[in-house]
């Protein structure tokens, strides 16, 4: 349910956006007329802001995205439509711009963020700018030569770009080549299997990747209307900069290692209780000791195997990594009689729980390569001494305690 439930939020905003435009690409009429003026210089201001987002989170390939948009949101508004596109330099520097936009967009999807101003960013860079200038000099050099030469080059070029793999119909409605649809397509198709069969991709940084391809062709599309290809891009690069604000929040929120909300989650959650509330403290079992014995890698692949047994709790709770091997458990409506089943069912499935170490094993571990953990558990309630969510964690903590010098793996409620 929360894998679905992630893959809902990473293509929520992108495609309600993407339907959008759609909608007023319709009839341009929609295009409320305070929003007209700024148009053409919509997709540069959110690409810019975008940029600067990206700059400050380190993430280079939204950096990049948001340049190939806005490069790709210039060839199309300001350079193509000074010329009929029937031009057949024109064209043919248009259509390459069809293929090359979505395969370097899809392309992010394969790298990591490396950095703009480092080695690798440098020449990632060139390759794009190469790019750009290659179809530049595609439309302009036709021009210089000879007609003969000029011809028998542009017809050579003609037959790759246009080349039919499907009947006239399948793009007899657009200027963009046919294969370029079909790529595009593919691509899209490609990053949408990838969002759902991989659950570290659904996040928002993937669901806008295929997204912008679909804004980039949609744009690419409206090449005789500036204001809508303008606005298609626009959509692009919001939904680029609108993610990042998605990933600043759970940066901000959500623990890395465990994915569960952090400590920071859970001050603000707590600001939200009632009158009627009860906190569980929980900490995992000699775990210096396991660390020692089989590495700090197999000790996170343990914390990220308790925190998901506890995001599972029943009765209400919401499980937060307050900090190291310590988790917190908040119940917004209930009391520690309440809650007590519930966390002794989780800190049951825990002790139970075999968990299989994959690789080699260090010495000290030869022989035990199934391993298992415990964690005790102080649970309080709000009360007329404890009043506050942190004198209730206070309480909960010295219950904690309590349940590891009672010989832990044990539940302590007070
Ligand atoms: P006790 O049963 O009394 O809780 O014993 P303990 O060894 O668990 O107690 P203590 O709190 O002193 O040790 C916590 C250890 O948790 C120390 C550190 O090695 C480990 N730890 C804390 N954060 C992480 C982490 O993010 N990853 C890993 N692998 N280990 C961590
Ligand atoms: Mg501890
Ligand atoms: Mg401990």
């Amino acid at each position: 349910m929360t894998a679905l439930f992630r893959l809902f939020m990473a293509l929520v905003v992108p495609v309600a956006l993407v339907t959008g435009a759609f909608f007023v690409s319709a009839d341009t009429a929609r295009i409320p007329s305070a929003l007209r003026p700024l148009l053409p210089a919509l997709p540069y201001i959110f690409s810019f802001a975008g940029v600067g987002l990206s700059w400050r989170f380190k993430r280079s390939r939204s950096v990049f995205l948001l340049l190939l948009l806005a490069a790709g949101c210039w060839i199309t508004t300001s350079f193509l439509p000074e010329a009929p596109v029937s031009a057949l330099n024109v064209k043919l520097g248009y259509a390459a711009t069809c293929f090359l936009l979505p395969v370097n967009i899809a392309i992010l999807e394969l790298l990591e963020d490396r950095g703009v101003f480092t080695g690798w960013g440098i020449l990632h860079f060139s390759v794009i700018l190469t790019q750009g200038l290659a179809v530049l000099l595609l439309m302009t050099a036709t021009t210089l030569l000879s007609p003969a030469t000029a011809n028998s080059i542009i017809n050579a070029v003609q037959q790759v770009i246009y080349f039919r793999l499907l009947p006239e119909w399948a793009d007899s409605w657009t200027y963009i080549p046919q294969m370029a649809l079909v790529l595009s397509g593919l691509m899209i198709f490609g990053l949408m299997v990838h969002l759902a069969v991989v659950p570290a991709a659904r996040d928002a940084m993937h669901g806008a990747l295929a997204t912008t391809i679909i804004c980039t062709m949609a744009g690419l599309h409206h090449v005789e209307q500036p204001d809508l290809a303008a606005m298609f891009f626009s959509v692009g690069a919001l939904i680029v900069t609108l993610t990042l604000f998605q990933e600043s929040y759970s940066m901000a929120f959500a623990d890395e290692l465990t994915g569960l909300p952090g400590r920071r989650a859970l001050m603000a959650d707590c600001k939200k209780l009632g009158r009627k509330y009860a906190i569980a403290m929980c900490d995992i079992d000699h775990f210096k000791k396991f660390n020692d014995t089989y590495g700090h890698d197999v000790g996170d692949d343990v914390l990220r195997m308790v925190a998901g047994h506890l995001s599972r709790i029943s009765g209400g709770g919401t499980a937060y990594r307050y900090g190291g091997e310590e988790f917190t458990i908040l119940f917004p409506k209930g009391t520690t009689i309440d809650a007590a089943p519930h966390l002794d069912a989780v800190r049951e499935g825990i002790a139970r729980a075999e968990f299989r170490i994959r690789g080699p094993l260090p010495k000290k571990a030869r022989g035990k390569d199934v391993v298992t953990v415990t964690i005790s558990i102080g649970v309080a309630e709000r009360t007329d001494e404890a009043t506050t969510p942190e004198e209730v964690i206070k309480v909960a903590d010295g219950l904690l305690y309590k349940a590891k010098k009672a010989g832990r793996n044990k539940v302590v409620a007070g």
